[in-house]
């Protein structure tokens, strides 16, 4: 469909049976009855019609098939948070025993779910420092090694992974590429179209957009390939009790998806609530317009940021200084994304200072709101790990992470600089090179 990604993001959703409300009903229900006897074995069955909502929801599954196709996947699995979302997808791939490369430069939750709650279950996993040199992924694989997991735009320092290139290295090995794209939202970046396998999403993130509702999404390829990888993920391959086909030989491609599906998140149960779906589909609605103007405010803030004395360093993937600039020009034509790291030139008390002082500016742990957020990670989400970690990673006492929202940008600038006053760092002197920003020369009004 050639259609363009806003007018999709509106439009591709299931077509409900019956009656045609424009927007999405709201299936607030445990579960639904069934109208004749025999609907009931057909669902237990065959998994035929919706019988109990942790299994299926209407309104989930149209969020679901908007998701999957915003994306480019196959088919898409909505779960309670991204936590949820990353849990279930690693838990589909991997069983105890098992073995998962991963990138350093991840958000500290899924940190800690690989090193302290899958480690329990018997995965080990192998981090990888050096994600931009392919031979590091490779080295790091085993022949226990069940799947390599990066995000596309890092957490704290905007790392950019080159997908295409560590994607080449997971099938040499059979192996899928699993992408948490929660900072550049399927409008910036669509992994799949680059050489991943699964994508996974925080959608309380810019998915949802307000920061009202949890939420998480799996979204798979559909190339699950039986024949090539099937040695090395025999649950999807194997006969079922009782000698029941595989699920692969029921439903191919999707058999990942499928088995996440089928028998991962349903047992373990983390099922979104019809109404955060809800307002996830909603925000999706809207998801391009405000990711393309957050990521306008964010270089515009960013190359401020650049310019301020007070300011030692900034790193956000849209400015040339950027180690990953250029491969990021690359995957991301349509804009860099609006979470960034920038860090102070002074202390943690100079960075208390500041984000005590902002006003537009949020403090709080969160992102992908409309509002701007800032925190301090190294006193909170960096603070389980000791100060040589932070740095390896670009926190250090100093830095503080903000996620632009869609505010006038004249206004975000205003706030930073007001702040810097009342901190008592801003450096008066160099005002006057600072050269005038407004809302139409930032946004091309
Ligand atoms: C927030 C976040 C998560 C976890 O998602 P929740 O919805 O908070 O469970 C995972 N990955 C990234 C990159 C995130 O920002």
């Amino acid at each position: 469909m050639g259609r363009g990604f806003t007018t999709r993001q509106v439009h591709d959703r299931a077509r409900l049976h019956g009656a045609t409300p424009r927007a999405t009903p709201i299936h607030l229900t445990a579960g639904f009855e069934f109208d004749e006897y025999g609907a009931a074995a057909a669902h237990f069955g065959a998994g035929e019609g919706y019988a109990y909502t942790r299994i299926g929801n209407p309104t989930v599954e149209t969020v679901e098939s908007s998701l999957a196709a915003l994306e480019g996947g196959s088919q898409a699995l909505l779960l309670a948070s991204g936590q949820a979302a990353t849990t279930v997808a690693l838990l589909s791939l991997a069983a105890a025993g098992e073995h998962i490369v991963v990138s350093t430069h991840i958000y500290e939750g899924t940190r800690g779910l690989i090193r302290d709650n899958l480690s329990r279950f018997g995965i080990t996993a192998t981090f990888v420092d050096e994600i931009g040199d392919p031979a590091a992924w490779e080295a790091a694989i085993r022949p226990e090694t069940r799947a390599l997991f990066a995000e596309s735009i890092s957490n704290a320092s905007n790392r950019i992974l080159d997908i295409p290139a560590v994607a080449a290295v997971a099938h040499r090995h059979g192996l899928p590429l699993v992408i948490d794209n929660t900072f550049a939202t399927p409008y910036l970046l669509r992994p799949i179209e680059h050489g991943a396998d699964v994508v996974v999403h925080s959608a309380s993130k810019f998915l949802a957009g307000h920061g009202n509702v949890l939420g998480g999404a799996i979204v798979d390829s559909g190339t699950f390939d039986a024949a090539r990888s099937g040695a090395l993920f025999p649950h999807l391959v194997e006969p079922g009790r009782g000698g029941a086909p595989s699920i692969a030989e029921r439903v191919g491609g999707d058999a990942r998806i499928a088995y996440a599906r089928e028998s991962v998140a349903p047992r373990l149960g983390p099922t979104p609530s019809p109404l955060n779906a809800f307002f996830i589909g909603q925000g999706i609605e809207t998801l391009s317009l405000r990711v393309d103007r957050q990521s306008r405010g964010a270089l515009a803030v960013a190359q401020w940021l650049q310019t301020r004395p007070e300011v030692a360093s900034v790193d956000y993937a849209g400015l040339a200084s950027h180690p990953d600039h250029t491969l990021a020009a690359d995957l991301l034509p349509d804009g860099f994304g609006s979470v960034f790291t920038f860090t102070l030139r002074g202390d943690a008390e100079t960075a208390r200072r500041v984000v005590e002082a902002l006003e537009t500016f949020t403090h709080m742990t969160h992102l992908g709101d409309v509002r701007s957020l800032v925190l301090h990670p190294a006193t909170t989400s960096h603070v389980a790990l000791n100060a040589e970690e932070r740095a390896a990673l670009g926190v250090f006492d100093g830095t503080l992470r903000v996620s632009i929202g869609i505010e006038d940008v004249v206004d975000l600038i205003d706030d930073l600089e007001q702040a810097f006053v009342a901190a008592g760092i801003r450096r008066a002197a160099d005002v006057a090179l600072v050269p005038l920003v407004t809302d139409a020369a930032v946004l091309g009004a």
